[in-house]
């Protein structure tokens, strides 16, 4: 097996374009673990890690440019305050080691319905910026990244530079079911975001379906209701009942399977469970945030 290691992005999109036998490998913790299992026998393996453009991050126009190579530690230690749910996310994810060394691009990268980053991304209306030698850049949002089962728009000849992500501009919520309290694959997952100035909800959900996926319904349903009611201006504590139907909503956007981790019926159950209480939440700090 070749190992491929660019010390440039124009060189690292040159060898994925002659080398389509090759695999990424970022911070290795997917990767790593399908050539230990031989699930994997690429002929090359392409090396991001010493790419420096895809380790760094930058703020521009309100947005986070997230480097795809940027680990999950920096993200805690460096961005809690502007990508609050992402940072969230982070935290749960593996252990200190894997966090050290784990990607958002190579989560997207792997595209598992059950990554952590995904909610929060989807709830955040990020894009995901991919580069080819051939074809230049092109932006995604993430909503229309992911397409099936570890399947993802990335093209063979591509890899992810950065994930754009809005800086948050009001409370967001990262909510996580496993069978342990960490090194575990979601059971389920749920993240919000509140975005108070154009008065919208966002969610993504986690592990309950093929994909990553929003709960559009019960974005609008929130977002109308609140509006309905004259939340967004009072800020008035969030109706019981409200948390309730919107908790319901998202947990019918999902269409999970019964497996080694959870039956369908649980995950449907701990989703409506982690919506409403993370509604709640969010809305709880943006009324501590007027307060
Ligand atoms: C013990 C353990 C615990 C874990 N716990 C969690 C957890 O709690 N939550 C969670 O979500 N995940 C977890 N994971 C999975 C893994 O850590 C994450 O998916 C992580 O985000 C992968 O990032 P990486 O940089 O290590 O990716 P890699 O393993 O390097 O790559 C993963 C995939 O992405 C591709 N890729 C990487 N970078 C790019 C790029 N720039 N462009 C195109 N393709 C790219 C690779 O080719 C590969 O297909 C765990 C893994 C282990 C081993």
């Amino acid at each position: 097996m070749d190992f491929l290691q660019p010390t440039t992005w124009q060189e690292a999109l040159d060898l994925r374009a002659e080398r389509p036998d090759a695999l990424a490998i970022a911070g290795g913790t997917d990767v790593m673990v399908d050539l230990n299992f031989d699930r994997r026998r690429p002929g090359a393996l392409l090396d991001l890690g010493r790419v420096a453009e895809l380790r760094e991050w930058s703020a521009e126009d309100g947005r986070i440019r997230l480097g795809a190579a940027v680990p999950y530690a920096r993200i805690i230690e460096e961005l809690g305050p502007q990508l609050p749910g992402l940072a969230m996310a982070a935290r749960t994810v593996g252990s200190p080691q894997i966090r050290m060394r784990g990607t958002v691009g190579g989560n997207l990268g792997s595209a598992s319905p059950a990554g952590d980053a995904h909610p929060p991304l989807l709830a955040a209306d990020a894009v995901v910026e991919v580069a080819s030698a051939a074809r230049g850049s092109r932006m995604i949002p993430a909503a229309d990244f992911y397409t099936g089962v570890k399947r993802s728009a990335l093209a063979p000849d591509e890899l992810i530079a950065a994930v754009l992500v809005p800086t948050a501009t009001g409370p967001q919520q990262f909510s996580k079911v496993g069978t342990r309290n960490a090194m575990v694959i979601a059971v389920s997952a749920f993240a919000c975001a509140l975005h108070p100035g154009r008065r919208a909800v966002g969610t993504g959900i986690g592990s309950a379906a093929p994909t990553p996926r929003r709960a559009p319904e019960a974005e609008a349903f929130l977002a109308g209701e609140l509006e309905a009611g004259g939340l967004w201006e009072s800020r008035e504590p969030l109706p019981e009942t409200l948390a309730t139907a919107f908790g319901e909503k998202v947990a019918a956007a999902a269409s999970p399977i019964d497996d080694v981790r959870g039956s369908a019926a649980y995950r449907v159950h701990a989703l409506s469970v982690m919506a409403r209480r993370a509604a709640t939440w969010a809305w709880t700090d943006l009324m501590r945030e007027v307060a």
